[in-house]
């Protein structure tokens, strides 16, 4: 998303939760909905710093504050920012044990995994190294090759030690960074919150989408899949799903420019620079948000050839987009999933 943009929703979403957390409203169309049709009820909040977009079919009253109950309390569990996380308290630990709460103790041990089924494209102990970058914040800070090959070695998720009783060690100096892999973490959860309860839904974290049920009229979603070449919330695809989550990483979303080179958000853990592969964007279909999203970060890393490999002897579904703009999925995803292309910007 373009800084501007991110900005304005990021104020947006700021007011709203002054208001509450988060806004809820019932559309205009929604009460006046053909009689038989589920009613729809839409938020937004401003979570894990992402907009948070949430549209229910046939919800029962509370089911929204119960979902941005949850997202308040993962933010205050798993971000790096907040006083007291179990993030915070890890990278603080200075190499003692430190008691976490069981849902972040399985976040690592999933995370763990994806770091050893990735030959470590994926890793959770990224932080010494992506807290040299601000891709984001306006001062496009970077490292000299010397801060970062200093933090090079600090990155290895295999002396990220995950103990009995929710325990978690973590050696002097190393920290973790759950930015790869919490918000697909929490769809899952939220998503496990509303289904059953609702006739469908959406959830939208930044590049993290899960839809639940069906649309009011009984049909599928349609998930977009974005342009990485065109403005924010253009498709360059679309998959029609249901009960799964769409989960993209991009290098576009997150980045600055210095004269023709791109800086972008997804670190490769072998060198600390921005991942320099053919891919532009890497999207996993998968019912775990979790598995998808560190999936999809890692895709970026390993580049297009491994990247499809890994996910078809994994048996996951993904689409990937190469920086010159040519669309790849896994074998069989089109006749897997109602699936086209659109015209690229
Ligand atoms: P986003 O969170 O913007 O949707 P990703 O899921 O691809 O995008 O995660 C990128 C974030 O993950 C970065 O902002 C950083 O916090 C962290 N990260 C960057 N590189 C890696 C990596 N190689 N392995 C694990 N996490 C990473
Ligand atoms: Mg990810």
């Amino acid at each position: 998303m373009r800084r501007w943009a991110r900005a304005v929703l990021a104020l947006l979403s700021c007011l709203m939760l002054l208001t509450g957390c988060a806004s809820q409203e019932s559309e205009p169309g929604a009460t006046a909905a053909p009689e038989g049709l589920a009613e729809r009820t839409s938020g937004v909040g401003f979570y894990f710093d992402t907009v948070v977009t949430v549209t229910l079919y046939g919800a029962p009253e509370g089911l929204m504050a119960q979902i941005w109950t949850a997202c308040e309390r993962y933010e205050n569990l798993l971000s790096k920012t907040v006083e007291g996380s179990d993030v915070q308290r890890v990278n603080a630990s200075h190499g003692e044990p430190v008691t976490v709460d069981p849902e972040t103790w399985w976040i690592l041990q999933r995370a763990k995994e994806i770091n050893r089924l990735t030959g470590g494209a994926f890793s959770v102990t990224i932080a010494p190294l992506s807290s040299q970058w601000d891709f984001t914040g306006g001062t496009n800070r970077m490292p000299t090759d010397e801060e970062r090959l200093a933090a090079l070695p600090l990155v290895d998720d295999e002396k990220l030690m995950l103990g009995e009783n929710n325990t978690v060690t973590l050696p002097e100096g190393m920290e973790i960074d759950l930015g790869g892999i919490a918000k697909g973490y929490i769809a899952d959860r939220i998503a496990a919150l509303i289904q059953g309860k609702v006739h469908g839904a959406t959830l939208s974290f930044g590049g993290n989408v899960y839809v639940v049920g069906l649309k009011p009229d009984g049909t599928v979603f349609n998930l977009g899949i974005q342009d990485p070449g065109g403005p924010t919330g253009t498709s360059i695809a679309v998959v029609q799903a249901t009960d799964l989550s769409l989960v993209t990483s991009g290098i576009y979303e997150r980045y600055f420019m210095v004269g023709d080179t791109r800086y972008h958000h997804i670190l490769d853990p072998q060198n600390g620079l921005p991942a320099d592969s053919d891919l532009a964007s890497a999207s996993i279909l998968d019912a775990s948000s979790m598995d998808a999203d560190a999936l999809a970060t890692a895709c970026i890393v390993v580049g297009l050839d491994r990247a499809k490999a890994l996910l078809e002897e994994l048996g996951r579904d993904g689409v990937f987009i190469t920086r010159d703009g040519t669309i790849v999925t896994t074998e069989g995803f089109a006749e897997k999933y109602p699936f086209r292309t659109l015209e690229a910007s």
